[in-house]
């Protein structure tokens, strides 16, 4: 009996050992601009690496056309996305200069920094603007967030980065940037962080579909060849488990030349991820760049506040979730919610809020409205049963997840 006690002992020490050893890290990739169908077609051989031991799949920017949520698909919009977990309507960041962030939708910068243990946090980046605007770095609306491993800024040194043809500045300032990164990586190790590179977008508006663009997406790829091998050292040498992803912010138009649109080129982005136990929602038609923020809180172990949280558009796509993709319709007064669910038995409760105070750092209360079994797919709610309002949201809260939905009556 001892024995068999000790042994069940050191078997619970040794789940204990396996289950906590390896400290959980995390690094984010925007190569900027590039189509779903230009990394189908040219398989460019590191972020094919990054795919074949995780996973690749396309997915979608751009919110909901016609919608409240329809944010156009440029470019420091498409980095908010990511950072944020929202869309236009909540980030307001609505293009790429004279920005007013509304920073209570918080960074994944901003929750790393506001979580008990300190989480060190890293950014290279070909465009300084994501440190200084969209993170917004020691500005009091931001709490003073922090950045611990910077390099960034080169674009504004233009003795050492002269213009040269068809804008290659930017891409030797690319390479600088996965230089100090892959750098960073390997010594700092910081627990998150952001890897932006701009050339393929400006190549793009240069050249449109081309031979050229083929070339440097090609070389783009390669340049992010010694980040992962960074992560790989680090895997090896250290007690560390690294989730990289690799995106884009936007698609292009036809031609390639262009975006800002909602066509279904422009809108097409892809997200390429060496984890391997992703869930069935990253293989859905409704994979999208805001999926990136909550998967990232999920991997690092992130608690993000319920009020919060709630706000968020997207969902993670590693670990358990019930359910996914909320939508609405309006009759006679009543409103539909409808969702789709892996056939889970978990209960959905459905809360209402009809302010959204939140959106300028107030609270909103939250008012039970409903439960039904995740698998029903959907819950109608009769207005008329409580004060008429301009504005309504809508949370719909599994064990496992949830989604959320606004409600403008017009
Ligand atoms: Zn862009």
């Amino acid at each position: 009996m001892k024995l068999n006690r000790f042994i069940a002992i050191c078997m619970m020490c040794m789940a204990f050992v396996c289950t906590t050893a390896k400290q959980r890290k995390a690094v984010y990739v925007v190569v900027d601009g590039i189509p779903a169908d230009y990394i189908d077609r040219l398989q460019p051989p590191v972020i094919g690496s990054i795919g074949a031991q995780g996973h690749y799949a396309h997915a979608y920017t751009g919110g909901e056309p016609n919608e409240y949520s329809a944010t156009p698909t440029v470019s420091a919009i498409g980095y908010t996305n990511i950072l944020t977990g929202t869309w236009m309507n909540k980030h307001n960041v609505n293009g790429n200069s004279n920005l007013s962030p509304r920073y209570n939708y918080w960074t994944i910068f901003k929750v790393a920094k506001e979580q008990k243990r300190n989480y060190t946090t890293g950014l290279f980046s070909s465009w300084i603007d994501n440190r200084t605007v969209l993170i917004g770095e020691g500005k009091p609306e931001t709490g003073n967030v922090k950045i611990d491993f910077v390099a960034d800024g080169f674009e504004l040194d233009t003795i050492n980065f002269r213009r040269r043809k068809d804008d290659l500045h930017i891409f030797d300032i690319d390479s600088l940037v996965c230089r100090k990164a892959a750098e960073s990586i390997r010594t700092d190790a910081p627990d998150l962080s952001w890897v932006y590179l701009w050339y393929t977008d400006s190549g793009f508006h240069l050249y449109g579909n081309s031979q050229f663009m083929d070339y440097y997406v090609l070389r783009t790829d390669a340049q992010l060849q010694q980040i992962w091998e960074a992560v790989k050292y680090r895997e090896a040498n250290f007690d560390e488990e690294w989730m990289v992803i690799i995106t884009t912010d936007h698609g292009r138009t036809d031609n390639g030349y262009g975006h800002g649109g909602q066509t279904d080129r422009e809108r097409s982005v892809w997200i390429a991820t060496n984890v391997k136990q992703v869930n069935q929602h990253f293989a859905s038609a409704t994979l999208s760049l805001v999926d990136i923020h909550p998967t990232l809180c999920r991997w690092m172990g992130f608690e993000v506040p319920k009020e919060r949280s709630w706000e968020l558009d997207g969902i993670p796509f590693i670990g358990k979730t019930d359910i996914a993709d909320l939508t609405s319709e309006v009759n006679d007064g009543k409103i539909t919610l409808k969702w789709a669910s892996d056939a889970s038995n978990n209960r959905a409760t459905i809360y209402m809020a009809t302010t959204n105070n939140f959106a300028n750092g107030g609270h909103d209360k939250w008012e039970k409205v409903g439960t039904t079994s995740a698998r029903n797919e959907q819950f109608t709610i009769d207005l008329a049963k409580y004060p008429a309002s301009k504005f309504y949201k809508f949370a719909v809260v599994t064990k496992n997840n949830h989604l959320t939905r606004w409600y403008i009556p017009k």
